[in-house]
């Protein structure tokens, strides 16, 4: 288990000591410890990007792209290791983690491919004796900043296709789930990426990140993450003006309209709420049901959430795993207090539980409450766990403004079987994804992203590609 930071193709601990314990949510057992790294550990990385960025650079695309189809197919050959890592560190369950792994080399496959497609444009002048040429080029040195929920996934959307641009990048992992991002710096080293090309520093996330901002030389930094830390982070990118990309929080509707083909939407249903334990930032936060189909949808969603198994993400045949941490714990407990205090049904779950002996009090049972309304926290607020409120509607009309009653924008869900109703449904809902009929619709060569306070920048796709590199017009004159 690789526990030290890559900086220059070197594992080193903090450059002023200190660690921090790595441990599993669902046992509390210390996994490790990794670099207490600071803002020192941070510069001696991007000064790392820097030097190795002209030699990355100038390589040519398919030299690019052949250490990182590597990468991809290294991390499908070590999919178990990689899947178990992150299952202890993480908390999900293994086959989530498996499947998660799986999505985060595709990321990597596709920015391989990607690279070969960097095309520029010859635009036809206004001048006889001049020609306009538009070059792509890569950004230069980059960051990410990324969540615990997928401790691979977040990475390799920003990695695979900034390394696939040209560009070298400095990764700060989530503080508690850093091992997974190591073992991928260590699978980069395998795969031929040159020192300084990749660097991962675990740490101080305000002083890691306070460094990147004050250097001019990083030139694009990618966040995942909440709304609150993206607010923070717009400020300090203006004073170099640093390029940003935000995913950020959501607050997914999810629409079942009375002629939807109901199993599939409980299917879907399932897919979008409890992967994750409910920690996704594209899970359905707000269910609406049409008034024709709502019980007979809440009594097979019920039936469905009754066959979830809670517990450790390791043990067979566990579906749901723990939430990270006791703050996230709580705020669900306070979110289904709240709507049950403020007149909600709890149809099914509602409480904390431990699903054996030995196991940490951090697994909340799949909840499903009935009649929210916008009083109610579960309305505003990203809950963040199992819990999946619903509510009625009549008509169209409602049910599009309620769902798109939201500062977010990340995701939103319907169900329809009729086809016109579907293309109106999917361009009225003011969110950057849209899932019609589909549950799950995350994928590498789809754009991912959101409006609103739910940020800006796509990942996934040909999209993706334009976040790391920049456009310059040359202006030709011939003479
Ligand atoms: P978070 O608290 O915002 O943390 C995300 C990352 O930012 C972590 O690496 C964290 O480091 C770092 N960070 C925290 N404060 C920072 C600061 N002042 N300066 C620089 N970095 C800082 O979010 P989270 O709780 O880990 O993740 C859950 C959130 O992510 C949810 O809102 C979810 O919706 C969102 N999310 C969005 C997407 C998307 O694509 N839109 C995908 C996944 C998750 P430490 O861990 O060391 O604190």
């Amino acid at each position: 288990m690789q526990n030290l930071n890559l900086i220059d193709g070197r594992w080193c601990p903090a450059l002023h000591g200190g660690q921090l314990a790595v441990t599993d949510p669902a046992t509390d057992e210390v996994l490790t410890h990794v670099p207490n790294g600071g803002a020192d550990d941070a510069r001696a990385a991007i000064a790392a990007a820097a030097a190795a960025l002209p030699a990355w650079r100038d390589r040519t695309a398919a030299e690019r792209a052949r250490p990182l189809r590597r990468l991809a197919e290294l991390m499908l050959e070590r999919a178990d290791a990689l899947a178990t890592l992150m299952t202890r560190e993480q908390g999900k369950p293994l086959a989530e983690a498996r499947g998660e792994i799986a999505y985060a080399a595709s990321f990597i496959e596709w920015a391989a491919e990607e690279a070969k497609r960097i095309y520029g444009e010859t635009v036809p002048a206004s001048h006889p004796d001049k020609r306009i040429l538009v070059l792509r080029q890569p950004v230069g040195v980059t960051a990410c900043i990324t969540p615990w929920n997928f401790p691979a996934a977040m990475i390799t959307r920003k990695l695979g296709p900034a390394l696939a641009a040209g560009c070298t990048m400095v990764v700060k992992p989530a503080a508690q789930t850093p091992l997974s991002a190591l073992a991928l710096g260590e699978l980069a080293i395998e795969a031929g990426i040159p020192a300084g090309v990749v660097n991962i520093v675990t740490g101080d996330a305000r002083a890691i990140g306070g460094a990147i901002f004050d250097a001019p030389v990083v030139r694009k930094v990618s966040f995942t993450g909440s709304t609150e830390v993206g607010q923070q982070l717009m400020v300090q990118a203006a004073q170099h003006v640093t390029r940003l990309s935000l995913e950020l929080g959501g607050h997914a509707p999810f629409l079942v309209f009375d002629d939807a083909d109901l199993d599939a939407a409980v299917r879907g249903a399932m897919a979008t709420k409890f992967r994750n334990s409910g920690q996704t930032c594209i899970c359905a936060n707000r269910f609406f049901v049409q008034a024709g189909v709502h019980d007979a949808f809440v009594a097979r969603l019920s039936a469905a959430v009754a066959d979830l198994r809670l517990g450790h993400g390791l043990d067979d045949d566990v579906t749901v795993g723990p939430l990270i941490d006791d703050a996230a714990m709580a705020k669900v407990a306070d979110h289904v207090d709240d709507a049950r205090r403020k007149g909600a049904r709890l149809v099914i779950g509602g409480a904390a539980a431990t699903p054996r002996p030995g196991l940490t009090a951090r697994f909340f049972q799949p909840t499903i409450l009935d009649g929210f309304t916008d009083q109610m926290k579960v309305c505003h607020e990203e809950t963040f766990g199992p819990v999946a409120p619903v509510r009625r509607f009549t008509t169209e009309d409602e049910a599009i403004a309620l769902a798109n009653a939201s500062p977010f924008g990340l995701a939103a869900y319907f169900y329809t079987r009729d086809a016109s109703r579907l293309m109106r449904v999917a361009e009225r809902l003011e969110y950057g994804i849209v899932g019609a009929n589909d549950g799950a619709p995350s994928t590498a060569q789809a754009p991912f992203g959101g409006v609103k306070a739910s940020g800006f920048g796509r990942e996934g796709g040909r999209y993706v590609m334009h976040e790391y590199l920049d456009i310059k017009y040359v202006s030709w004159g011939l003479g």
